[in-house]
């Protein structure tokens, strides 16, 4: 699928299906994931994309080849999984998904016995038994079995209502709107929400592998039916939520659509309130406003790597409560340490039931920020000159260079450079006070950027 032995990307296993994905490869990757694990009982389930079945069947034959026993879940949002594979002690899981990408392509996620997924240095030995062919099949008397789980959603909706005040926010009678996606966020969001008191009215919830009500990425150019419904109805909140349920989008009771940042800061807000001087986890691509929110409420940052799996294992390391990201990830350590949309969708609602204030007022209490992004074309060869040179330039500044270079200002105006993983391109994120001066920052960089390139170029 991708060159140079590699199999996982940011984000597990992707790949088109039946192109770079395809059954033989899934059987072979499910030996490849059970030689890793030596045995030993994995949760396997998949979200509901059409290939889902397919692949998780050829997974499944992979794994009890070498003996690993399946609780088989079937098809299941991968935040319900990643609890169950710890709820039921598994040593571990395998979720088909490709989370927000389109229909035609999927994936493979490991998990490892807290429901965390696997480090970079476990997908390298499992991408090493696969390429070396290393594949330890078991004997005809030792492969694993088979065993169907049931209930695993109820076991998910009460875990995750444990957490929450069920009472004050059934108590509001909130009417939320949830947009599924045609995906597995209707097998679980619907029934947490009237199970906490709420009137819930759904779209795109019939489940559809074609994803026809929308594209599975809860992009706001997507959610304007979500906008549109939440108004029409006179709703208090909308929701909506990416293929696998692990993100989730907010709507204010007025039509607006929020981007991630801003619910998270105001999750974070609350748990510092609660809980102050705990660390607040999350990618140095998130806004200012995420510092800010901990300043002001006697928390500390930790700045990690873009990439849900890197704020998992930051959170896990230092036994961190919060983490979140801006495309909507909110990761509530006290349930799990990873992105979880039905757990957000709570917090969020015991929110507003505590402040007994409308979503849009307390975001618009929030500090104000304005972003632009740019970007700059830039050879493979010369990323890495590039950020030395650049961090050159900006030194003196307050600096993080723990992914690309970000700089925060004296203006509270800020500026990330970041090689792109897979584009030969460096992508720039501004943030200031103004729309002018954020422009201003992606002018001026894009400027240094490309003078530092000519002067690689010729040198
Ligand atoms: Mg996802």
């Amino acid at each position: 699928m991708t060159p140079n032995r590699r199999l996982f990307g940011t984000n597990g296993i992707r790949g088109l299906v039946n192109k770079e994905l395809t059954v033989e490869m899934a059987a072979s990757i499910g030996s490849a994931i059970g030689t890793f694990f030596k045995g030993g009982n994995l949760v396997v389930g998949y979200d509901a994309r059409t290939s889902s079945p397919m692949l998780a069947n050829a997974v499944i034959s992979g794994l009890i080849a070498t003996g690993c026993n399946v609780l088989f879940a079937g098809m299941a949002p991968t935040p319900t999984l990643q609890y169950t594979v710890k709820d039921y002690k598994a040593d571990g899981g395998v979720i088909i998904t490709a989370s927000h990408n389109p229909p035609e392509y999927n994936g493979i996620k490991v998990l490892w016995s807290d429901g965390i997924e696997i480090s970079r240095e476990q997908e390298i030995e499992i991408e090493n038994i696969f390429f070396d062919g290393k594949l330890s099949y078991a004997g005809w008397n030792s492969l694993g079995t088979i065993k169907p789980l049931s209930g695993i959603m109820d076991r998910y909706i009460e875990a995750v209502k444990r957490h929450v005040d069920t009472a004050k926010i059934a108590s509001k009678s909130f009417h939320v709107v949830v947009d599924a996606a045609n995906s597995v966020a209707s097998l679980t969001i619907p029934r947490l929400l009237r199970e906490m008191g709420c009137k819930v009215t759904t779209i795109n919830a019939n489940i559809d592998g074609t994803f026809p009500g929308r594209l599975p990425e809860p992009r706001p150019e997507n959610l304007k039916e979500l906008s549109l419904a939440v108004r029409a109805l006179g709703a208090d909140l909308g929701v909506a939520f990416d293929g696998d349920a692990d993100r989730s989008i907010f709507v204010d009771e007025k039509g607006e659509i929020h981007w991630g940042d801003k619910t998270f800061a105001l999750v974070a807000k609350h748990f510092l309130k609660e809980n102050p001087g705990e660390k607040i986890v999350t990618p140095v691509s998130s806004s200012t406003l995420i510092k800010d929110v901990a300043e002001a409420y006697g928390g500390e940052i930790v700045w990690t790597k873009v990439g849900s799996v890197v704020v998992s294992h930051t959170m896990k390391a230092l036994n961190a409560k919060l983490g979140g990201e801006e495309n909507g990830g909110i990761f509530y350590g006290p349930h799990l340490a990873v992105r979880d949309g039905g757990m957000a969708t709570a917090l969020i609602l015991n929110i507003m039931a505590k402040e007994g204030q409308p979503l849009s007022k307390m975001l618009e209490e929030l500090p104000k920020y304005f972003i632009e992004k740019g970007k700059v074309e830039c050879p493979e060869r010369l990323k890495d000159m590039v950020l030395e040179k650049l961090i050159e330039k900006v030194k003196g500044s307050n600096l993080s260079t723990i992914d690309g270079v970000k700089a925060w200002f004296e203006d509270k105006s800020s500026i990330l450079a970041r090689p792109s993983g897979t584009e030969p391109l460096y992508r720039l994120y501004a943030e200031a006070k103004t729309a002018e001066k954020a422009k201003k920052l992606i002018l001026e960089y894009e400027t240094i950027i490309k003078g530092i390139i000519d002067s690689l170029k010729s040198s």
